[in-house]
């Protein structure tokens, strides 16, 4: 099975690498025929309005907006998550892919100097503690009940699925714990 990386911005090389580390083969995608290969891709953390700008104008944007109506598997994370967002509450203007029935606030937890650190507990994939990153997080404020609710933190939700859809707020790629990783394939890909 091959896994594609969205590979335009962000921490693209650390979600590379724990895909690696499970035994898969994964494409760094860039072009629109390169999401054709792939069973599943993964949204990188970065900023999200360039992320925007840059898909559209490497023609990735529609097609896999279309895919993602279709039930394409996809894991964003951070501003893979914003991406993914039926609505952004502080930037209402802002484009996004609408295939996760939440509504976020972008830097909901703060600036980088907020950035921080806690320990989650996400029954999904057995953890009693995962070290989760958070670095200029979106906040998750409001969630259609159909969406699947893995992990909270302060009342909001930081790790949610929704069929085909698997998104958290914070980074797992950045630390050495494939369970996330792990979880996107092996349940929602599988699936
Ligand atoms: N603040 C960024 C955004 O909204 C996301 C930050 C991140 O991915 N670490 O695009």
């Amino acid at each position: 099975m091959k896994i594609g990386v969205l590979g335009i911005q962000g921490d693209i090389q650390e979600h590379l690498r724990m895909i690696e580390r499970l035994g898969h083969e994964v494409i760094w995608v860039k072009r629109p025929e390169q999401l054709e290969k792939i069973s599943g891709l993964i949204m990188p953390g970065g900023e999200s309005t360039t992320m925007i700008k840059l898909m559209k104008r490497f023609e990735v944007w529609e097609p896999l907006y279309q895919m993602l109506q279709n039930g394409f598997p996809v894991y964003g994370t951070c501003a893979g998550l914003v991406l993914l967002a039926y609505e952004i509450e502080n930037y209402p203007d802002q484009d996004s892919l609408k295939a996760l029935p939440v509504r976020v606030e972008r830097n909901g937890y703060g600036r980088q100097v907020d950035s921080f650190e806690v320990e989650l507990e996400i029954p999904a994939i057995g953890a009693n503690s995962f070290n989760a990153v958070f670095i200029r997080a979106p906040i998750i404020v409001d969630w259609d009940k159909s969406v699947e609710v893995l992990s909270i933190y302060k009342n909001a939700p930081v790790l949610v699925r929704y069929g085909n859809i698997l998104a958290s707020s914070f980074h797992p790629e950045l630390t050495d714990d494939v369970r996330i990783h792990r979880y996107f394939i092996d349940e929602v890909i599988k699936e």
